[in-house]
């Protein structure tokens, strides 16, 4: 097979790199209090080794909106959602239904760490990451699934955009992949993942790869925070973590690779869902035809814990007084105009209200009537500072001391990490959290003193 032959572009063993695995929905409380969220001390195995062979960050705080596509990116970018241009998972597209997807990497308004990897002349790798289609990675298999209604499959969607062109093909071929649901979906989607990223590792080291794992937020997203399921799914994204721990050590790469293991946001459960743009139908605030929003006065942007509500004409005070009495006595929903959005829910950007679920209460995109349904189930989005919210990280290998334990850092410092790492430029808002050697932060240092 003409794919890792030889010409194409290869990590040097004797060079730094890092390993950076993002499992979706990753919660901080299920080590802070392991006995209170169903699991035992004797459950995760892999993930507790770091915590004594390297490093554990107990709370790491996610931006606002606490969703994927914007905690990922901010991850890799140290900047909040309205700096980095992805400040929800859909872009705000209403005659759309904010069906669409930021898979673009074209929508990023300031490099992430794989630019800056690239830019160095370091390889790159993506297995997958959200937001990484046409994205800065010699290897990319990309995040991206059809739209509702679109006829293509998501393996010949990867097809389109893989790159090198045709690495996917690699798999299909010999790593019994196929354009089944099943096997882009679930269980299989992250092992046949688990495969790809094992076999970029190993034979092309590079630099930087991120790893996205799904099935945890899946199961959360279906069962909420407490279920076999959700149990069996993390025990699962331990186990993936284990195998990448194993393929480190067999290829003797511990001491040049670093491995970050955190997540994008916790989970809260819910009981109801609050479908606003229903609710405004219902008022003639928006025209809904054939499933799709036509025309609208006012829309909400839904992201689950919280909704972005925006006004056609943002001068319409009738049309905003109209939102103000209609939202602002609720009992599933606390209404902020923007001017009393206070600084830590202020990654969306620009809006004209937002308003926070109350508990038990998840905003969804949903276009029928009711307004209000009853729909149990997991979430997030919301305020990134409710402790279910929070996430966890875990470091171990080169650069890591070994045996530290801090209590918090925020999403945007695991950028500052990495870039410390591989002696990037560092022009960063916040500091790397306190699990480096100094070794690392003198070298980053002197690197930075050379410019
Ligand atoms: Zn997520």
């Amino acid at each position: 097979m003409f794919f890792f032959s030889g010409c194409l572009p290869k990590g040097d063993p004797a060079d730094p790199r890092v390993v950076l695995i993002s499992i979706d929905g990753l919660r901080a409380d299920i080590f802070l209090d392991p006995g209170g969220n169903g699991f035992s001390e004797e459950d995760l195995p892999n993930l507790r080794r770091i915590t004594s062979e390297g490093a554990h960050i107990k709370e790491v705080t996610t931006i606002f909106p606490s969703h994927t596509f914007p905690a990922h990116t901010s991850m890799v970018t140290g900047k909040l959602p309205f700096e980095h241009g992805i400040s929800h998972n859909h872009p705000f597209d209403p005659e759309r239904n904010f069906d669409s997807w930021y898979w673009w990497a074209d929508s990023l308004k300031v490099p992430t760490v794989f630019h800056l990897a690239q830019e160095k002349g370091l390889v790159t790798a993506a297995t997958p990451w959200p937001v990484s289609v046409n994205g800065p990675f010699d290897y990319n298999i990309p995040e991206i699934e059809p739209m509702r209604g679109e006829r293509m499959s998501t393996l010949d969607l990867v097809r389109r955009h893989d790159k090198p062109s045709k690495l996917i093909e690699y798999f299909a071929l010999f790593g019994g992949l196929s354009s089944s649901e099943e096997s882009t979906h679930g269980f299989q989607r992250d092992l046949n993942l688990h495969h790809i990223f094992k076999t970029i590792f190993k034979k092309t080291l590079p630099h930087l790869t991120g790893y996205h794992i799904f099935q945890t937020d899946g199961v959360q997203h279906l069962h909420g925070r407490q279920h076999e399921n959700v149990k069996e799914a993390f025990v699962f994204a331990d186990s993936l973590v284990g195998s990448v721990m194993a393929l480190i050590t067999e290829l003797n790469q511990w001491p040049t690779t670093t491995l970050i293991v955190t997540g994008d946001h916790g989970h809260v459960d819910h009981h109801t869902d609050i479908r606003l743009n229903a609710l405004f139908e219902q008022k003639d605030l928006l025209t809904i035809q054939d499933g799709g929003i036509t025309s609208w006065g006012v829309v909400a942007h839904p992201a689950g814990g919280a909704a972005f509500i925006r006004l056609k004409d943002p001068s319409d005070d009738s049309m905003r007084n109209k939102v103000v009495s209609l939202l602002e006595d609720v009992s599933w929903g606390k209404l902020l105009p923007a001017r009393d959005i206070p600084p830590a829910l202020s990654g969306y950007g620009k809006t004209d209200f937002l308003i926070l679920a109350e508990d038990g209460y998840n905003f969804h995109g949903e276009l029928e009537q009711p307004f209000i349904f009853e729909h149990g189930g997991g979430g997030h989005g919301g305020d990134p500072r409710n402790s279910q919210l929070k996430t966890t990280l875990f470091a171990m290998g080169r650069g890591i001391e070994i045996g530290a334990v801090i209590d918090s850092s925020h999403t945007t410092q695991t950028a500052t990490l990495i870039a410390h790492l591989l002696d990037f430029p560092l022009n960063y808002q916040k500091p790397a959290p306190a699990v480096l050697k100094t070794s690392v932060l003198t070298q980053s240092r002197r690197e930075r003193n050379k410019e």
